[in-house]
């Protein structure tokens, strides 16, 4: 029987996830099949209990029911416990696994597809919602010289700089200095077309400016480039963070590259 998986959010039809996971399934040759799934807004938990009883072996949860994934997964990898959000489910034979991947898919993007290694950079991550918390532990793990949370909510950042230790430093856009290596927007004000207020003092001679917003040119990239810097959008780190799921749910890894070359070209 073809092995079912899904991705749940709401909303949804924009997702390239099912794009993605058949390109993967195609090229490793697995007998699998990855739909959308359109959860209402009060009933993460019954949609993914009707998966679930309908055969389904595993689930990508996106925007905005990463926390209840959380809460619903009955055993948590510690990635996921620290990031305090689940984006990948495996549905094992008496429970219910959660994992987050969504940090791993960002540093694969950074050192596989970017060459940008984050050992020993100053780093600069915009945003302490999800996406920010997600990837914090995964950056801390390759040993960067600085990890700098800054966010329209200071105190939001600095929960996150107590939380995590380690030599996290928080403030606002307004006190940041600089230059860093590497600056990543984990915010949404890409989504609403807008900039967090920062200095061009933040980008380092050769920074990498990253979006982690994708499908669209955004003002955070614009003025990056401007200010000289390069810069990447986060496409790459929707399809590396597909690969860790995938290899979750099938023990096998995809080649990403031409996952994403046609992407892009569409
Ligand atoms: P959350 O809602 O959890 O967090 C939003 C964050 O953005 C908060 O820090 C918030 O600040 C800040 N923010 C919102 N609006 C503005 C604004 N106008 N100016 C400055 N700061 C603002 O969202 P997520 O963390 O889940 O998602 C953030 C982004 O990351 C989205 O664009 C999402 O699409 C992207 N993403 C991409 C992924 C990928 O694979 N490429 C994976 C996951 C997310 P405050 O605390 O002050 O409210």
């Amino acid at each position: 029987m073809t092995d079912r998986y899904a991705v749940f959010g709401h909303p949804i039809a924009h997702s390239r996830s099912p794009l993605i996971h058949a390109a993967f399934a195609r090229q490793t040759g697995q007998d699998m099949r990855y739909e959308a799934i359109l959860a209402p807004l009060d009933g993460f938990a019954a949609s993914v209990a009707a998966f679930v009883a309908a055969g389904g072996r595993g689930a990508n949860v996106t925007v905005p029911f990463k926390e209840d994934a959380f809460r619903l997964a009955q055993r948590l990898a510690p990635r996921a416990e620290r990031a305090g959000a689940v984006n990948t489910l495996t549905f094992a034979a008496n429970e219910i696994l959660g994992d987050n991947t969504d940090g791993a898919g960002l540093v694969a993007d950074l050192t596989r597809n970017l060459g940008r290694e984050p050992a020993g950079q100053r780093i600069l991550l915009l945003g302490a919602g999800g996406a920010a918390r997600g990837v914090i532990e995964p950056l801390l793990d390759r040993q960067p010289a600085a990890l700098v949370i800054a966010n329209r909510t200071v105190a939001r950042a600095q929960e996150l700089a107590r939380l995590f230790g380690r030599g996290v430093a928080a403030c606002g856009f307004d006190a940041v200095d600089g230059p860093y290596d590497l600056v990543i927007n984990a915010t949404a004000a890409s989504l609403a077309g807008e900039l967090p207020p920062l200095s061009p003092a933040v980008f380092a001679a050769d920074a990498l400016a990253y979006d982690m917003m994708y499908g669209r040119d955004t003002p955070f990239l614009a003025f990056a480039r401007t200010h000289g810097a390069a810069t990447a959008d986060g496409l790459g780190m929707l399809v590396e963070q597909a690969a860790e799921a995938f290899q979750l749910w099938r023990g096998v890894r995809p080649d990403t590259a031409p996952v994403i070359a046609s992407l892009r070209a569409a």
